[in-house]
C-alpha cells in the first residue's frame, strides 16, 4: 500500500516526462534513448543539471545522487569541466589524430593506477571487452572467466549470466553460462566461464577443466551492480596469484569503481594491481570516454600492433580536454577528503535511522559510492536472488519523492556523490530514509 501511495505520488510529479515520452515513442525506440532508462517507475526526462542537482522536464529539482550511472563524480557543468570542453570546442573538436591532452591523460593515470601504459575509447563496454580481446592474445587462448551476477556492458563475450533467473543457473557452486538474451548465441557463451564471488576453488575447477583455454579473468573488484558487495579479505591477491600460476591474466572491471572508490581506484583500494584496468563512467566528467590500462605484457601488444586497438573517436579531443580537468583539476586531495566527510555522514545517518527503527538493513560504503542494503548478508548474487525487491523499490520512490535521485533498481545500484555535493544534500537522504523508516512501523 505504501508502495502505491509512493508510485501515484511519483506519477503525479513526473506528468511531462510521460507526456514528452508518448510524444516521441513513434520515433524514439521504446520512448527512451538507452533501454534501461526505462526503469520502473518510469523514465524521467531531464531539462539541465547544476552543481548537485538535476531538474527534470516538470520542474522538479533532485539532489542528484544517480550521477548518470555513477559517471558524476564532478557533479554537473562543473566551472573547470565548462570552461576546458568550451575551450576545446571553439578549437575543433575531432581530427582522429592525438592531440596533447591524450599523452596528458596517460601520464595523469599512469601517476593514480601505478600501470604504464593506456589506450582510449569510448565506453565501460568497449572498454571491457578490448581488455578480454587483449587478455586472449597475450595468452593465445579462447575462453574466459566472469563472476555470475556480475555486468561488464554490451558485448557478447559478458552478456552471460549476467541476471539469470534461479532456474537456468545452475548449482550454486557451479554455474553455468547463460546467455543473456536471444542476441548472444550459446556458442559464444560457452566461452565464458561463469563462477560465484569469492570463491576461489571454483576459479581454481575452472583453470583445471578448461587447461590451457583460459586466457584471464574480468571481474569488479567491488561488486557493483548487485547492490555493494566487496571481495572476501585476501580473495583479490589470491586470485591473481592463481590466475598467473595457470597462464591467465587479471583484468578489473573498474568501470564504477575507478576514481571513486579511491583516486587509484580499487587497485589502491586493494592493494592487489591486476594485468589490466577498465575505466569509463566518472572518467570523462560527464563526456563519454572509456579506457584500459596495463602491464607491458598485454598493453605492450598494442604497439608492437598483435592486437589493433582502434575507435574513430578514440581519444576524441573534447573528451580529452574534460578527462585532463577531471584527473588533474577536479579529482583533487581535497575532492576525495569531501566524499570522507560526506560518505561518513551518509554511513553514520543511515545506520542510526536503521538501527533506531529496527529496518533489516545496513549500510556499505566506499569513498563516493554507497547503499543502504536491505539484506542480512549480501555476498554475491545467489544471496541477491533472495533480495526483496519491494525493499529497493520502497526506498526509492521515498528517496525521489523527496527530492533525491537514485539510480533505478532500488537493489541493484548505489549512490554517486560528486564534488559539488553538500552536507545539506547528504542530510536531505537521510531525511527521506527516516521518513520511509517512521512509514513503516
Ligand atoms: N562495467 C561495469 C561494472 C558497469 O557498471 C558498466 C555499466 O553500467 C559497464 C561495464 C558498461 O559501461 P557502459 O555502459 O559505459 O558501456
Amino acid at each position: 500500500d505504501l508502495i502505491t501511495e509512493q508510485e501515484q505520488l511519483f506519477l503525479a510529479r513526473t506528468a511531462h516526462s510521460r507526456r514528452m515520452r508518448e510524444a516521441s515513442a513513434n520515433v524514439l525506440a521504446g520512448g527512451v534513448a538507452s533501454s534501461w532508462q526505462d526503469a520502473p517507475p518510469g523514465a524521467v526526462w531531464i531539462d539541465h543539471g547544476a552543481g548537485s542537482r538535476v531538474i527534470d522536464v516538470d520542474g522538479a529539482e533532485y539532489v542528484d545522487l544517480h550521477g548518470g550511472f555513477g559517471v558524476a563524480l564532478v557533479g554537473h557543468a562543473h566551472p573547470a569541466i565548462v570552461a576546458a570542453v568550451s575551450d576545446r570546442v571553439r578549437r575543433g573538436t575531432h581530427f582522429a589524430q592525438p592531440t596533447a591532452d591524450a599523452a596528458a591523460v596517460a601520464r595523469a593515470l599512469a601517476n593514480r593506477y601505478g600501470l604504464p601504459l593506456w589506450r582510449y575509447n569510448n565506453s565501460g563496454t568497449e572498454a571491457t571487452m578490448d581488455a578480454i580481446h587483449l587478455m586472449r592474445v597475450a595468452a593465445g587462448r579462447p575462453k574466459i572467466i566472469k563472476v555470475e551476477g556480475t555486468y561488464h556492458g554490451h558485448h557478447d563475450s559478458v552478456q552471460v549470466s549476467v541476471y539469470p533467473s534461479l532456474a537456468a543457473a545452475g548449482p550454486s557452486s557451479r554455474p553455468r553460462s547463460v546467455p543473456g538474451s536471444r542476441a548472444i548465441p550459446a556458442a559464444v557463451a560457452d566461452l565464458t566461464v561463469v563462477v560465484p564471488f569469492g570463491d576461489l576453488g571454483a576459479v581454481e575447477r575452472a583453470l583445471v577443466e578448461h587447461r590451457d583455454e583460459i586466457a584471464g579473468m574480468i571481474i569488479e573488484p567491488i561488486m557493483m551492480n548487485i547492490g555493494l558487495v566487496p571481495p572476501p579479505p585476501g580473495y583479490l591477491a589470491s586470485l591473481r596469484d592463481l590466475l598467473h600460476r595457470h597462464g591467465a591474466y587479471l583484468a578489473y572491471d573498474e568501470v564504477k569503481t575507478g576514481l571513486a572508490v579511491a583516486p587509484g581506484g580499487a587497485v589502491e583500494w586493494s592493494g592487489v594491481m591486476p594485468d589490466l584496468v577498465c575505466l569509463a563512467k566518472a572518467l570523462g566528467g560527464g563526456l563519454p570516454c572509456g579506457a584500459i590500462g596495463g602491464v607491458p605484457a598485454l598493453m605492450g601488444l598494442i604497439a608492437t600492433g598483435e592486437y589493433e586497438q582502434v575507435g574513430t573517436f578514440n581519444g576524441n579531443p573534447l573528451t580529452m580536454a574534460a578527462t585532463r580537468v577531471v584527473l588533474t583539476e577536479v579529482l583533487t586531495a581535497d575532492a576525495y577528503a569531501h566524499f570522507d566527510r560526506l560518505r561518513a555522514r551518509m554511513v553514520t545517518g543511515a545506520t542510526r535511522i536503521l538501527r533506531g527503527y529496527g529496518l533489516p538493513g545496513h549500510v556499505r560504503a566506499y569513498g563516493a559510492k554507497g547503499a543502504v542494503i536491505f539484506h542480512e548478508k549480501l555476498r554475491n548474487y545467489r544471496d541477491f536472488l533472495d533480495y526483496p525487491d519491494q525493499w529497493g523499490n520502497a526506498h526509492w520512490l521515498y528517496q525521489h519523492n523527496g527530492g533525491v535521485f537514485l539510480p533505478p533498481w532500488g537493489k541493484c545500484e548505489q549512490w554517486t556523490l560528486s564534488v559539488q555535493h553538500t552536507v545539506e544534500d547528504a542530510d536531505r537522504f537521510l531525511v527521506n530514509l527516516e521518513h520511509l523508516a517512521a512509514d513503516l512501523l
